[in-house]
């Protein structure tokens, strides 16, 4: 069987890290966010995660060949032989060429969640995420059942350093100039879907189960 990859493309606070943990189960393919990688890689204290911190924690995308050494090395794993579902990359035009290079041959479908602009910041800043599995609640949107635990597993719900008002801000800024330019580079090669993630999870949900199967790659 061909070698499936779906990428969820879309700013931060679109959903994409919730929608991709369903979504994996549902297409049975593993979820790979080069986010939790580097996340892993700080908590570890390993050389990749000293580097890619202060890019992280000021908004910034870490560099290029950080990112495409890091997601090859995971995408090479035995898990990843008929696929993968990517969260968060590629999120610049040479990490996409990068892709597709390394991928050809696979069958290939971008998911691109919309979501207004004034809505994200909401979103992000309102952000609580667990400590222990990852986790997203919301403080009005999903609120935990006990404050300051996470439903799944109790574990510590943490505002992620880089969800503050001022980093958020320049985190837009930066998906605007650098990742936003990947939607036409998709569309033009007929391997975008656009959904619309303004919606209730459930419904999103569905949408890009439906995107993805259209496409052939569910
Ligand atoms: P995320 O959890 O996807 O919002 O990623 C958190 C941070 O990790 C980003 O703000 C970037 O600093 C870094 N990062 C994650 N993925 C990438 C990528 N594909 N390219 C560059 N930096 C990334």
């Amino acid at each position: 069987m061909e070698k499936r990859v779906v990428i969820l493309l879309g700013p931060p606070g679109a959903g994409k890290g919730t929608q991709a943990t369903r979504l994996s189960a549902a297409l049975s393919l593993p979820h790979v966010s080069t986010g939790d990688l580097f996340r892993e890689n700080k908590a570890k204290g390993t050389a990749l995660g000293k580097k890619a911190q202060e890019y992280m924690d000021s908004g910034k995308l870490v560099p290029d060949e950080l990112v495409l050494d890091m997601l090859f090395d995971r995408i090479g794993r035995a898990d990843c032989a008929k696929g993968c579902l990517l969260d968060g990359f590629p999120r610049t035009l040479p990490q996409a060429e990068a892709l597709a290079a390394r991928l050809s041959g696979a069958e290939t479908r971008a998911l691109n969640l919309r979501v207004p602009d004034a809505k994200l910041v909401d979103r992000l800043t309102g952000r609580r995420t667990c400590r222990a599995c990852g986790n997203i609640h919301h403080i009005s949107h999903s609120p935990s059942k006990v404050e300051g635990k996470c439903d799944k597993c109790g574990g510590e719900l943490h505002i992620r350093t880089d969800d503050a008002l001022e980093t958020v801000t320049k985190r837009l800024a930066v998906y605007r100039e650098q990742t936003l330019p990947l939607e036409g580079w998709y569309r033009s090669r007929g391997l975008l879907s656009e959904v619309d993630g303004d919606r209730n999870t459930d419904q999103v949900f569905r949408d890009l189960e439906r995107a993805a199967s259209a496409a052939g790659v569910s």
